[in-house]
């Protein structure tokens, strides 16, 4: 596989744009062979600057959802573009998409709509201060929800105060929580919660009922506002509300991403409980009402109503999981697979400076699949069988190579400088 092209873009953009590239989609932390610039993108498949062809596990992270490009969303965001996408003021789609959510989600009576997860999480946060009148807002720590500064994972830039009232639990630790609350006194404003447990660089949890429960009790005792944070994986558990079959509603919920299958849009989703605090605060940019993402969205959620492309997530992940496992034994690892199948993490036993993660990542990749060492993972619609049987054939010649050079591992020098600073 050359990277050349590659090679010369990040070299250009080392000039143009700070440390060449940014955020979690910078490749600093990835193993050295994985390309930054990828050309194009259909069905499961991504195409790098070079030419290289993946089945892509990371679906841009989320967004992706039925598959990239999608042709029945394709056709419904042409058809609006060919009409007019950013205007002077919203179009009557963006009636139609808050019907359809509110219609799907059962805690949600409205929805606001924005651009990013961030803009989501961070309207959530703000609504639920101007309802209670409160400041404090508990968020499990570890627990990723966007780059604005009340919650960036780096801080470089903000400042103490940004985050003065943001205070910290451990997630599915009703302990924990309950003493964070204690603190709140009568200044809590708000719990976040994610789904389930999707941190980086651990293996994910499933929500514990009772700390989900509980969350909601806490709230309704305090008058403060639960929110979940379906950014990651709203629609991916389910065809509404992820906390839905544990019955536990939120008071809000931030969702992004994948609804509109990769077109940008996220939004914000409420009860009346918090319709006149969310009704206060002021939020609006530019190209959040725009027509096309909302077409795109409005397609996507029917798909999502009337296709079996949960089930059929589900399916292929769980034949992913169980190919994984006994290839790996055959050739003397151990995995850690863990989280909801078709969001899966996988990681490896004793390998606590991900080198053998690593290795394993470069060397599926050598084969053309794009799976991450560290990150969930995420599985589309568009993924067939072949696709995993391709996978596991793959992971077999990949594990096979690590084994014959495990010896010779070592830690990537970032992971390295990483685990220095946190242990200083
Ligand atoms: N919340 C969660 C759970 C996320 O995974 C993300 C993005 N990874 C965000 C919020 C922020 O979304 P965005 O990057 O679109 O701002």
């Amino acid at each position: 596989m050359t990277r050349t092209q590659d090679a010369a873009l990040r070299a250009r953009a080392l000039k143009v744009i700070p440390n060449g590239m940014y955020g979690h989609e910078s490749v600093r932390l990835l193993p050295d062979s994985f390309p930054q610039f990828f050309s194009k993108a259909e069905g499961a498949y991504i195409w790098d600057a070079d030419g290289n062809r993946y089945l892509d596990y990371m679906c841009a992270y989320g967004p992706s959802l039925l598959g990239y490009r999608d042709e029945r969303v394709e056709a419904a965001a042409s058809a609006q573009a060919a009409l007019g996408d950013t205007l002077t003021g919203p179009s009557p789609l963006m009636v139609e998409l808050a019907e359809t959510l509110v219609e799907m989600v059962d805690h949600a009576d409205w929805a606001m709509f924005c651009k990013n997860g961030t803009d989501a999480t961070t309207m959530a946060m703000s609504s639920a201060r101007a309802q209670t009148g409160k400041r404090v807002v508990l968020v499990a720590k570890g627990a990723y929800h966007g780059a604005a500064p009340w919650c960036t994972p780096i801080p470089a830039g903000t400042v103490a105060e940004d985050r003065a009232h943001v205070r910290t639990y451990a997630y599915n630790d009703v302990a924990s929580l309950e003493a964070a609350v204690v603190e709140a006194g009568d200044d809590l404003a708000a719990i976040f919660a994610s789904p389930f447990r999707h941190d980086a660089f651990i293996d994910q949890e499933a929500p514990d009922p009772a700390y989900a429960r509980r969350a909601r009790a806490l709230c309704d005792e305090a008058g403060a506002m639960l929110i979940v944070d379906e950014v990651r994986a709203g629609f991916r558990l389910a065809r509404g509300s992820s906390w839905s079959e544990l019955g536990v509603q939120p008071d809000l919920s931030a969702w992004g991403k994948c609804f509109a299958n990769g077109h940008p849009i996220s939004a914000l989703l409420g009860s009346d409980r918090c319709r006149e605090g969310a009704g206060s605060i002021y939020a609006t940019g530019s190209f959040w009402l725009s027509a096309v993402p909302m077409a795109a969205a409005i397609e996507t959620l029917r798909i999502i109503r009337e296709s079996d492309y949960l089930e059929h997530m589900a399916r292929l992940g769980d034949h992913l999981r169980s190919g994984l496992d006994v290839a790996a034994t055959k050739h003397g690892f151990t995995l850690r697979q863990t989280g909801p199948v078709q969001m899966p993490q996988i990681m490896f036993a004793d390998d606590p400076d991900f080198r053998v993660g690593y290795g394993w990542a470069e060397e599926m990749l050598a084969r053309g699949v794009y799976m991450h060492p560290w990150h969930n993972m995420f599985l589309c619609a568009a993924v067939t069988e072949a696709d995993i049987d391709m996978t596991l054939a793959v992971a077999d010649e990949a594990f096979a190579a690590l084994a014959a050079r495990r010896g010779a591992l070592e830690p990537h020098p970032i992971l390295v400088a990483l685990a220095a600073a946190t242990a200083g």
